[in-house]
């Protein structure tokens, strides 16, 4: 990868990506560790080239399999919130998709593992980490419904793709304090869920209304 492609030209250069970080503060984010990130991460490399004109847009895209790279308000969301729980040691991502999020959230956190139903998609996401270097990131795939548990217990585990019900698997994945945050619900009354695993019980909170792509059972190839 040449640095111009990484640092993007017309609408993919910094200049763009700023304008979104204006916006996403608009709608609220405070976090400035994610803001600086966001600002630093090269979001049109994660999709088709005929799209990358809107890969500053606050929208979701397109990346085939039927699937989406999610909105960077969403992203910058959900990572704020399971920051706010202080420094985060290993988090599990769940739907790996293009892995946009993925190398967001390993600027910022120590490990990331990362699982994603559909295979050629995770390949995709492996390489583009290879590339810019990433190495604090672990793929797996697999059914994210069943959590990693190999590699649990984690700090945070964030969905990004929604359950009808949360998987309670994925609960005893927490550790004492941690953080899970998904969206919950079927199509079009999605609502992103908090929840923190204490000594004795589970406390949950729930955030604001969301658009997220369904979790669906078992692996594609
Ligand atoms: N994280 C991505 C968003 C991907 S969209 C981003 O940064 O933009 C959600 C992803 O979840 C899709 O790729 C979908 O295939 C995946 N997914 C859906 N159900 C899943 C499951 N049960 N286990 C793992 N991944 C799943």
């Amino acid at each position: 990868m040449t640095p111009l492609q990484l640092q993007g030209i017309g609408m993919t250069s910094q200049r763009t990506r700023d304008r979104l970080i204006t916006r996403l503060k608009e709608k609220g984010i405070k976090n400035q560790q994610v803001l600086e990130v966001m600002a630093n991460t090269p979001r049109h490399l994660f999709i088709d080239e005929a799209l990358s004109h809107k890969a500053y847009e606050d929208t979701a895209l397109p990346i085939g399999y039927g699937q989406t790279i999610s909105q960077p308000y969403t992203v910058a969301k959900m990572t704020e919130i399971i920051l706010a729980a202080g420094e985060l040691d290993n988090v599990l991502e769940i739907g790996t998709g293009c892995g946009y999020q993925t190398l967001v959230l390993s600027q910022l956190v120590r490990r990331v593992y990362s699982v994603e139903r559909i295979e050629p998609l995770q390949k995709k996401a492996k390489e583009r980490m290879q590339l810019l270097r990433v190495n604090n990131v672990r793929f797996q795939h697999s059914d994210g419904n069943w959590g990693w548990p190999d590699e649990g217990p984690f700090d945070a585990i964030l969905s990004c793709a929604a359950p009808e019900t949360i998987p309670m698997d994925l609960v005893s994945q927490l550790k004492i304090g941690g953080r899970l945050l998904m969206p919950v619900g079927p199509d079009g009354k999605q609502m992103l869920h908090l929840l923190i695993r204490e000594e004795d019980g589970v406390t949950k909170k729930i955030i604001e209304p969301v658009n997220f792509v369904p979790m669906l059972s078992g692996t594609q190839k």
